[in-house]
């Protein structure tokens, strides 16, 4: 999976700005934030989006979805509220092909997305 962007974050051959990693979930700013706060939740295995999920992958999903909820804690905008979005394919304007939450913050967000 070294051609994977994501994947070579996660290994370390690119560098980013982490802020939360287990064993499983590994959260990052984004390069090209939208919001104050803007983080990417991803798995450590690489799952190409949502549309790859399985069901042997819902206690990882479960912890995807949980770490964004700490991220969003720990980032301090919890409290006033944030987006955590998942873009899946052409459509859903997925640009990155490794599964990723964003969490976005400290603005408030419009609906719907454009
Ligand atoms: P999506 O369009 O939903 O696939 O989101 C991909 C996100 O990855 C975009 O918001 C990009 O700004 C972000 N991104 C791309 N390359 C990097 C990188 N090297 N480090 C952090 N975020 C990145």
């Amino acid at each position: 999976m070294e051609e994977c962007l994501f994947c070579r974050i996660v290994v370390g051959s690119i560098p980013a700005d982490i802020v939360y990693r287990d064993g499983r979930v590994l959260a990052f700013r984004d390069i090209d934030p939208q919001a104050p706060v803007h983080v990417l939740v991803i798995p450590v295995a690489h799952i190409g989006s949502t549309d790859e999920l399985l069901s042997e992958h819902e206690a990882l999903a479960g912890a995807l979805v949980l770490a964004a909820a700490r991220v969003a804690r720990e980032q301090g905008v919890a409290e006033d509220g944030y987006r955590v979005a998942m873009n899946t394919g052409r459509n859903g304007n997925q640009s990155v092909g490794h599964l990723h939450l964003h969490v976005l913050g400290g603005r408030r967000m419009g609906w719907p997305p454009g």
